[in-house]
């Protein structure tokens, strides 16, 4: 039989993905969009006569009852929230309403409309905060130190308490930095991947960026989202950190990059304060032991691969706008 999934962030990069990923596996897809919704729909365009829209909203609980009595899903991926952190300090009750309490109303659809669903839920690294030790498991305490965080944080309790209480298949899955061709350039990985890219084509000469020593754990949202989906496959559901396990400089990112495009970023790469954080104390990173232990689950590009894969997009981009 078809199985059937549902999706909530859709539109955004981990939910193109994993729509594109549960298509090639024959899943029936349905996604939620709110009707009021601007966001882009970009980056499912290629997919939409596949996808099954409803419509509906994490701050309307009677309409997430509708939408999964309706699609009655066998599997539920929660990828919405407001995730930009310095809006979480601008917008902290919002980003509450949609990052924690939308996965409370999604909890109790669930467990009135379809109790029998496997649901994920995307954590997030930044419940980690401020952690006391490195690299992080799934037992490190949560110290969030943004909006955001603490959202995730109340959400991914929820979840796991959801799970106790009411016996649901509930999975959390922490994920770290995940980067792909769909990332805005305003996040580092795409600005010096595109800026790369741009600079090869000679469509720009130089690239400023802030802390060149600043460290990610960065892995690429395709192997991201293939992990969400193995978590659902278990016989038993379980939380697990999804990262690649280690770090990489902000230097070592661009000159990778150049490397791409044959280039020597020192003679392109410029150092602005204006792109320095005030507080970078913390530097996290996961530990995937138990993913890769109880599900065989790493990272099948590596960082080069990654940059390179990313660098390319752009290259090609670029080259046919400009034709
Ligand atoms: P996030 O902070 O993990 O959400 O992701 P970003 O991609 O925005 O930032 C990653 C790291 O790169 C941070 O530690 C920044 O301080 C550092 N960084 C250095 N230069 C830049 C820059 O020009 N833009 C951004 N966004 N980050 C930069």
């Amino acid at each position: 039989m078809t199985k059937k999934a549902f999706i909530t962030g859709l539109t955004g990069q981990d939910g193109s993905y994993l729509a594109e990923l549960l298509l090639s596996k024959g899943y029936q897809v349905f996604g939620l969009v709110r009707r009021s919704s601007t966001s882009n729909l970009e980056r499912i365009n290629h997919l939409f006569n596949q996808i099954q829209i409803l419509s509906g909203d994490l701050l309307d609980q009677s309409s997430l009852m509708d939408v999964i009595a309706e699609a009655q899903p066998d599997e539920i991926y929660n990828l919405a929230s407001q995730s930009y952190v310095p809006l979480s300090w601008t917008q902290p009750a919002l980003t509450a309403e949609y990052t924690a309490l939308g996965v409370s109303r999604l909890l109790e659809s669930i467990r009135r409309c379809k109790p029998d669903a496997r649901f994920y839920q995307a954590s997030s690294s930044e419940v980690f905060g401020q952690p006391d030790e490195s690299p992080q498991t799934e037992r490190t305490a949560f110290r969030p130190r943004n909006p955001y965080g603490v959202a995730k944080a109340y959400a991914h309790w929820m979840t796991v308490n959801y799970r106790q209480k009411y016996n649901l298949y509930n999975c959390c899955g922490i994920t770290y930095t995940h980067e792909s061709p769909r990332r805005g350039t305003e996040f580092v990985f795409r600005k010096i991947t595109h800026a790369a890219a741009q600079i090869k084509l000679g469509l720009a000469n130089e690239l400023k960026l802030g802390n060149l020593d600043a460290r990610r754990d960065w892995c690429y949202a395709k192997d991201a989202v293939y992990a969400m989906w193995l978590m659902l496959q278990q016989a038993q559901p379980d939380d697990y950190i999804i990262a690649s396990g280690e770090t990489h400089s902000v230097r070592e990112l661009v000159e990778c990059a150049f490397n791409c495009v044959d280039l020597n970023w020192q003679d392109y790469v410029s150092v602005d304060p204006a792109f320095y954080r005030s507080d970078e104390s913390v530097q996290l990173v996961g530990s995937i032991n138990k993913i890769k232990t109880e599900l065989g689950w790493q990272p099948q590009y590596s960082f080069e691969q990654l940059v390179e894969v990313m660098v390319d997009y752009d290259l090609k981009k670029l080259s046919k706008n400009g034709a």
